[in-house]
This record gives structure tokens, C-alpha cells and sequence, in this order.
């Protein structure tokens, strides 16, 4: 029979992987509470008018990349390619556009998306995003991106203070005007494309169709060339997004340096006018944070997001300004500093208790139930075994000290207790052992 496998571009986390993939999302939760982020988890699965009416028909991830099934109810249903998407859907069907004034959510977990893996990209991948809804205040944009900065470099990840930062990350912003100064533009841009229609590539020529904004940001040489000869964005913006832009920048890293609380919060970026984002729902300030670790082969991005004010309107609620990112964990652990020795997992449980034959070992789960009371983990021998089988086992797990139990222990009311480190062993009154051992552990 043949063997049964993961789904290609999917994968199993086993330890002590695992381990690092928690202690990645503890920090990124941390550094969200203080900031005063709640989190919200969405179903994976939703029906898939959600991805279509907020991305867009059009959009690449809707017509190229997302899981479509009909369920046996004949629904059309997709499993997530993203999270804004969902998270709007439930900011509108649980009533917050109308009460909730200010939120500040974020979620963690895997998005899907049906497409040929290569490095970097996986069918099953994971995403931390937050979402503050409720403020079109540019400070509230700075807000949003210092919390990414902070974030990424509590997860371990270098960020550039400055132009030329080798293998760091580095933010990318630019701003994609509103709904009174987007269409003037876009029809400018339709318009410059049209006469170059010819030269583009194939993908650009359907892009000219459904969403123009695309050929900017296209990979190809020649697109590339005909983008960057005229159009900016930010060329074209109106006073107010002007005004919003230019507020932006001049928080994140202001002019005037005579400020020594300032510099400390400096936050670089590198302006960039022909920065789209891939999604239809982008509006105003736009980013993106690429590390240079990550090669060009690989989708350097490692995070993006920006304001999207018109969704939720769109969505059917009520009008409701918004800013928001995504992170990409899995390219977060690509390129977090190799040395960072906190992120090195240590073995899962501090104490093993081995038992010298079977007749101990009921005693022997109890001492290991009376240790986790303590916080002690632990794991107990369960098995008819020789004691030399379970120093091996317990060699293998790792742990810090191993305890025996046998008659003469039971009897007279005290645990011998070696230490794997030093192989010293001593015995140690059945009452005094937890305290012992949290001082050994812990270090208390
Ligand atoms: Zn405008
Ligand atoms: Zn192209």
C-alpha cells in the first residue's frame, strides 16, 4: 500500500520546530497586548462571496490562487487566502461598526492558497495581522507601523535605522490617494497604458482590463521599464492626501533632530511611488517591509499592509476607516538573526521519574502529578522496564533530573534524585523535593 503523504506546499511542525513556532507567536502577542490589541479568530472556511466582493473579482489571489469548493450543500465555499477579508466580514455581522468606536483586533493562524510551491511560498502558510478600525488619523497609520517594527524586532528580526543596512528589513511606503483623487489618476494611468498596450506582457495586457494598478508592480523587465518612465501615484493625490501623506512621514522620521526622544523613535523608510499593493482594497497609505536576507527569487516582502477606509462600506457596513498589516511567519523565521540564542528550544520536560521495577509505578505517576501541581513538567516511566532503559529514555528527552523510586525510597519517605548534567545523585526527603527541584530548574 502506498505510503500516505502531506499535501505538496503543506507540512507536519514536529518538536522542536514547534517549540520555536510558539515562542514566535508569545513574543508577537506580547508585544500586540501592550499595544492594546485583542485577538479575534475567524473560521478558515468561508463562503466565497467574502474573498470576491472584498477583493476583488479580478484579483490574482481570487482567480488564480484560492481553494474554491462547492460543500455538499452545493455552496461555494474557499478556505481563507487572507485575513482582512474575514475579519471585516465579522467586524460587520457582529454589529462593531456600529458601537464599537475604536478596535483593535488581530489574528494568528494558516491561510491557504492553491498555488505551485516554491521557496517561500507554501499552500498552507501562516499569517499574524492586525486590523484597527474606527480612526483616519495619519498618527494612527504611524501607530500601526511602529507596532510592526517593534514586533519584528522582539521576533528576532533586523530592522534597518538607515539607508544601506545590510540584510535587514526595511519598510517601504508610499500612498495610493482616496476615492476623489484615485479615479483622476487611474484613469491617467489607463490612458498611458493604452498607447503601450503592445508592449506589455501578457498578464499586464488582462491587468489593463480588470485592475490596472497591477502593472505597476509586474516583475517584468519591460513593464517595469514603461511604469517607471512617468506614473507616481503620489504624484497625483489631492490636499488632503497630500496633507495625510506628508504627516505620515514626517512622524515616522522627523526633519528636526534637535528632539532626543525622537531619534529614539525614528522609525526609516524608504519612499517608494510605485508601491501597489496586490488587493483591490487599498487606499491612502500603503506599505511594505522586504528583507535583503531573502533573495530575489523568493517574495522578499516578510510583511505588508496599509488603509483600506472603503471596505467595510463596501462590505455592506457602515462607513468605517481602517489600517492594517499582515505578517508572514513562516518568512519571519527565514530571516530571524541565526544568533539570537533565545530562540534555541530547550528540551520539554525538566524531570524525568524513573521507578526501579512496575510495583512502584503507580506511585511513580503520582509523584509526577504532585511536581506539575508545582509547575514542575514531568514525565513518569510507565512501562516494565529495566532502570537502564529509562536512564536512556530520559537521556533522550533531555531533561535536567531524573528521579528513582523503589522500595527502600518508599519506605523510608525520600526520592533519590540524579543530576543528568553532573550524573551526581542524593536523596532528598519526599517533602523537601519540590522546593529542591525549583531551585534546580528555575533557579528559585
Ligand atoms: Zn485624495
Ligand atoms: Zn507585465
Amino acid at each position: 500500500m502506498a505510503v500516505l503523504k502531506a499535501l505538496g506546499g503543506t507540512s507536519d511542525i514536529l518538536a522542536p520546530e514547534s517549540r520555536t513556532w510558539q515562542r514566535l507567536e508569545n513574543e508577537a502577542r506580547q508585544v500586540l497586548e501592550l499595544y492594546g490589541y485583542e485577538e479575534i479568530r475567524t473560521p478558515l472556511i468561508e463562503e466565497a462571496a467574502v474573498f470576491t466582493r472584498s477583493l476583488g473579482e479580478a484579483a490574482e489571489i481570487v482567480t488564480k490562487q484560492m481553494y474554491l469548493f462547492q460543500d455538499r450543500g452545493g455552496r461555494s465555499v474557499a478556505l481563507r487566502p487572507e485575513g482582512t477579508a474575514s475579519v471585516v466580514r465579522a467586524f460587520i455581522e457582529h454589529g462593531l461598526d456600529k458601537t464599537a468606536g475604536l478596535s483593535r483586533l488581530y489574528y494568528l493562524g494558516p491561510m491557504f492558497r492553491a498555488e505551485r510551491p516554491q521557496a517561500g511560498r507554501r499552500r498552507q502558510f501562516h499569517q499574524l495581522g492586525v486590523e484597527m478600525f474606527g480612526s483616519a488619523s495619519p498618527y494612527q497609520d504611524v501607530e500601526v507601523i511602529a507596532l510592526l517594527m517593534e514586533m519584528l524586532r522582539e521576533l528576532g528580526v533586523k530592522v534597518a535605522g538607515g539607508p544601506g543596512d545590510e540584510k535587514a528589513a526595511v519598510l517601504k511606503l508610499n500612498h495610493l490617494g482616496c476615492l476623489k483623487c484615485r479615479p483622476e489618476w487611474l484613469k491617467n494611468l489607463k490612458e498611458y497604458f493604452k498607447e503601450r498596450l503592445g508592449v506589455l506582457c501578457e498578464d499586464c495586457k488582462v491587468r489593463f482590463r480588470t485592475n490596472p494598478l497591477r502593472i505597476l508592480d509586474c516583475k517584468k523587465e519591460r513593464c517595469h521599464n514603461i511604469a517607471r518612465e512617468r506614473i507616481a501615484p503620489s504624484h497625483r493625490l489631492c490636499d488632503s492626501c497630500r496633507r495625510h501623506a506628508d504627516q505620515v512621514k514626517e512622524t515616522l522620521w522627523p526633519k528636526d533632530d534637535s528632539c532626543e526622544t525622537s531619534s529614539k523613535r525614528k522609525v526609516y523608510f524608504d519612499w517608494d511611488n510605485w508601491l501597489v499593493r496586490g488587493l483591490d482594497y487599498y487606499t491612502g497609505t500603503v506599505f511594505e517591509v522586504i528583507h535583503t536576507g531573502l533573495g530575489e527569487k523568493a517574495q522578499s516582502a516578510i510583511a505588508a499592509g496599509g488603509r483600506y477606509d472603503d471596505l467595510v462600506r463596501e462590505m455592506g457596513g457602515v462607513a468605517t476607516p481602517a489600517v492594517g498589516f499582515a505578517v508572514g511567519l513562516e518568512r519571519i523565521l527565514m530571516v530571524q538573526e541565526k544568533a539570537a540564542p533565545s530562540l534555541a528550544p530547550p528540551g520539554s520536560a525538566e524531570v524525568f521519574v524513573a521507578t526501579f521495577s512496575s510495583q512502584e509505578i503507580p506511585q511513580g505517576m503520582e509523584l509526577a502529578r504532585d511536581l506539575r501541581t508545582g509547575k514542575i513538567s514531568s514525565i513518569a516511566n510507565l512501562e516494565d522496564r529495566p532502570l537502564k532503559r529509562q536512564f536512556e529514555q530520559a537521556d533522550k528527552l533531555g531533561v535536567r533530573f531524573t528521579l528513582i523510586l523503589g522500595p527502600d525510597e518508599l519506605k523510608d519517605g525520600f526520592v533519590t534524585v540524579k543530576e543528568m548534567a553532573t550524573g551526581q545523585q542524593r536523596q532528598v526527603p519526599k517533602g523537601d523535593l519540590l522546593q529542591e527541584l525549583r531551585r534546580g530548574v528555575k533557579g528559585e
